[in-house]
């Protein structure tokens, strides 16, 4: 029987035990636990991954978003009920952080190929009070944020990226990350980069923006007991910071190795009752999650339980049918939620065998 794990952790994280184990007693050794040398590396070298500026660590990648969209607040460049433009696909934390700070999420069709936003979709939702959009590059392909950015830009409109998905991702060399004002990103341990627990990190080439971010994730505070905002506690602390910096170095070939599974599933995966995720060329796609669409999406996930292959649904529920949203539960998105019926997400990852790739497209290709 065979027994194919959406996502093996434990496997992907002991690859690198022994340097994890080092760089954790390092930090333990070192006396110094929040706020210090492990962190301001880590942001270093995560800027220059991306080719931001900046790089600011946070405790997750909500609060990533969070402060963020708070720190526009800050600098006047939003205001109370200004109304955001985000995927009505997405996870529900980028909605969350809108709602959060007072804002107005508009939420916006995707594109049925890639699940992105689009411009086409997003031109159909701004109003006369819409001051920002967040595109989410989910699944780990990158929205379309040259003509999303052309878009902002003709209607004086900021952008911050979702990029908890999407590390890596790029368009004509520029990455997910540094095609917005701003990006949040998590490294949540299933993530494409992902700490040993909660972590996340915000990018920008905004010096204001940084230095209020700085100050805001430390109680509002740049200098101990001085507090120019009512800032929140939302630190990446010197262990997660350290986790970071050894996983960093092997994330350019786990993106490969994902990509060479996402291509072999493309070429391999050949069954009439599933649509296969829609590849752009031009995008460097990073291949987070693998998701199929079938009508029959209940049948083919006890399919591939019964043959011992774990799937997911990312996600069972749209944002606006949850409860925690009651206001939006009438609205009918007739995109959004076919994407919600029909989508599952297959085993992906950087230590999958040879075999269970195969025994993945065999069992798939079988399924009548
Ligand atoms: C994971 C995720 C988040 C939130 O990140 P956390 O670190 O879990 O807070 C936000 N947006 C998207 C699209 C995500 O997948």
């Amino acid at each position: 029987m065979n027994n194919i794990i959406f996502l093996d952790l434990k496997k992907i994280n002991s690859q690198y035990e022994y340097e994890l184990k080092e760089a954790c007693s390092r930090v333990i050794d070192s006396g110094w636990y929040i706020m210090g040398k492990e962190l301001t590396e880590f942001e270093a070298e995560f800027a220059s991954y991306c080719n931001t500026k900046h790089c600011i660590g946070v405790a997750n990648g909500l609060d990533a978003l969070i402060l963020v969209l708070r720190a526009w607040k800050e600098l006047g460049l939003l205001n109370d009920g200004d109304e955001v433009i985000v995927p009505a696909n997405t996870y529900i934390a980028s909605i969350l952080a809108i709602s959060e700070n007072g804002l107005k999420p508009v939420l916006c069709e995707p594109n049925i190929d890639t699940y992105n936003l689009d411009a086409q979709g997003i031109k159909k939702c701004i109003t006369s009070k819409t001051k920002a959009i967040l595109p989410v590059h989910i699944y780990g392909t990158i929205s379309p944020m040259d003509e999303i950015c052309q878009l902002a830009k003709d209607h004086n409109l900021l952008i911050l990226e979702d990029c908890a998905q999407s590390h890596g991702a790029e368009i004509a060399g520029v990455k997910a990350g540094a095609w917005g004002d701003a990006s949040g990103f998590s490294f949540y341990p299933g993530k494409n980069l992902g700490a040993l627990g909660d972590a996340g990190a915000i990018t920008t080439n905004d010096d204001k923006l940084a230095d209020i971010l700085v100050a805001l994730r430390n109680y509002g505070s740049h200098k101990k007991y001085e507090n120019l905002y009512q800032g929140v506690n939302s630190r990446l602390d010197e262990i997660q910071a350290a986790m970071l910096r050894v996983k960093i170095k092997y994330l350019a070939d786990e993106t490969i190795l994902r990509q060479k599974i996402a291509e072999y599933y493309l070429s391999k995966i050949n069954n009439p009752l599933v649509t296969l995720p829609n590849y752009q060329e031009r995008n460097r796609h990073v291949w987070h999650l693998f998701v199929l669409r079938c009508k029959e999406r209940s049948r083919l996930q006890s399919y591939l339980s019964e043959n011992g292959i774990q799937t997911l649904i990312h996600y069972p529920i749209p944002p606006h049918k949850q409860k925690a949203y009651q206001e939006f539960n009438d609205y009918v998105l007739p995109l959004t939620e076919q994407i919600h019926r029909e989508i599952l997400s297959i085993p992906i990852s950087p230590v999958m065998e040879t075999a269970e790739i195969d025994c993945v497209v065999n069992i798939i290709n079988n399924f009548r």
